[in-house]
């Protein structure tokens, strides 16, 4: 049995109990909240292996807990969103979300991603050290600790969420190897084709981007392929 932790916040009480019900049926333990507020409070102070947040919550809106959060701790969250607009979806992934369901979605479906975000959190290892000789890779002035989750840059660390750090992990042991987006999206996020949005990468890739330095007109550590994908610089 599993014994992994999720929060949800939810304001609409009947998603918050269907939620809750079928999750604790799979063997999670569950906390609910039913404001942004308490999600923040909640979300802060317990150890949760995962969080499920809704958007349009009373007192804090989803994507300003979600920002919250995020100075804080890399835990991962999945939106829960009744908003189908793409812009609020990268927004979402923007301010530090892992991915995101839109309403309504199958229970199936939502059950898969948490499990793929719960197997790829940082509490366990996407790269064995062993399998590599060492802890550490250093890529360019960049130094991945794989033992410590941490990235830094000319000493200087650099915070990264979890799929940004799974994914420069992904890179960085393939690197000079480009990858297409949909490879990255089964390989970094673990879905299968079909439940996944290839933009989530794109939006990801960004953000990596911009926290590395790289400079957009001169771009030195993820380099795009064209009509490949995406790789990192070995700097060979
Ligand atoms: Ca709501």
């Amino acid at each position: 049995m599993e014994d992994k932790k999720i929060l949800v916040v939810e304001d609409e009480k009947n998603i918050a109990q269907v939620l809750a019900y079928n999750l604790k049926k799979e063997g999670y333990a569950v906390d609910t909240a039913g404001d942004g507020e308490e999600g923040l409070r909640l979300a802060l102070g317990g150890e949760y292996d995962l969080i499920l947040l809704d958007i349009m919550l009373p007192k804090l809106d989803g994507f300003e807990v979600c920002r919250r959060i995020r100075t804080r701790s890399s835990v991962p969250i999945i939106f829960v969103t009744a908003r189908e607009e793409e812009k609020d979806k990268i927004f979402g992934l923007e301010t530090g979300g892992d991915d995101y369901v839109t309403k309504p979605f199958s229970i199936k479906e939502l059950l898969s991603r948490i499990r793929a975000n719960i197997r790829r959190g940082r509490n366990e290892m996407v790269v064995e050290p062993e399998k590599h000789n060492t802890n550490a890779m250093m890529i360019g002035e960049l130094v991945i600790d794989c033992a410590h989750y941490s990235v830094s840059k000319n000493n200087v660390p650099i915070e990264l969420s979890k799929k940004e750090y799974d994914l420069l992990v992904f890179l960085a042991v393939h690197a000079g190897q480009a990858f297409s987006r949909e490879t990255l999206l089964e390989e970094v996020w673990g879905y299968a084709g079909f439940y996944g949005d290839i933009r989530t990468v794109d939006v990801t890739i960004s953000r990596l981007r911009d926290k590395l330095g790289d400079d957009k007109s001169h771009l030195k550590y993820i380099l795009t392929k064209r009509n490949v994908g995406y790789y990192l610089n070995n700097f060979s």
